[in-house]
């Protein structure tokens, strides 16, 4: 079951690889006996976190439920994504360079490596809107539809996981795959595999659990 000093670990492990910075980046998990999710807290680096840092927010109501900490201020995009997806166990929001660029460029990340299909066959970009508002959270869902992983444009990142360790592995492949990408399109072509090449990986994966 995953804990608090869950949250708090991965959160540190996140700052350690730069994937988040200063007091960006959020992530939460679902704690279905209780009815909450906790949330880290907002204006807080995710280095610094203690377990009594972290905040339970009623799913129902979106109230804290138990903490003293004010919860991160992407704490609506975090519950609609619980509500609208029954299986997503844990949620992680970053602002990672490279896969923050792709956003910006308002470009998605192709298939340009099969390590995407872990997420889907591409990470799409949700249509910009500010940040911490209901309208972030619905353009996010659209987007979740047809992707573990999705960028917010202009913005960041979103992976979901039915565990915290799926979706943190999420968003660490989403900048590998987007440092990957641009690198290739510096040296000149940004190749992406086809239909057939991704169906042949999905059929392999079968065989073999992990790519
Ligand atoms: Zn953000």
């Amino acid at each position: 079951m995953t804990t608090r000093e869950d949250l708090i670990t991965v959160g540190r492990q996140l700052a350690k690889d730069k994937l988040v910075s200063g007091t960006s980046g959020n992530l939460s998990f679902r704690d279905s006996g209780r009815g909450i999710i906790w949330v880290t807290p907002t204006a807080m680096s995710l280095s610094d976190l203690v377990p009594s840092d972290i905040v339970g927010i009623d799913l129902d109501t979106g109230r804290v439920a138990d903490g003293e900490r004010k919860p991160s201020s992407e704490t609506p995009l975090h519950l609609s994504i619980y509500r609208q997806f029954a299986s997503v166990g844990a949620v992680v929001h970053t602002h990672s360079p490279y896969a923050t660029a792709f956003a910006i460029a308002n470009v998605e990340i192709p298939a340009v490596h099969y390590a995407i299909l872990d997420l889907g066959d591409r990470v799409p970009v949700a249509p910009y809107a500010t940040y911490g508002s209901e309208q972030l959270a619905d353009h996010a869902i659209k987007a979740l539809q047809v992707s573990q992983g999705i960028l917010l444009q202009n913005h960041g990142v979103v992976a979901v996981g039915e565990t915290l360790d799926s979706a943190v592995r999420r968003v660490q492949a989403i900048e590998q795959l987007a440092q990957w990408g641009l690198w290739a399109k510096v040296l000149g072509h940004m190749g992406v595999l086809s239909e057939d090449q991704l169906a042949q990986v999905r059929e392999q994966m079968k065989t073999y659990k992990q790519p």
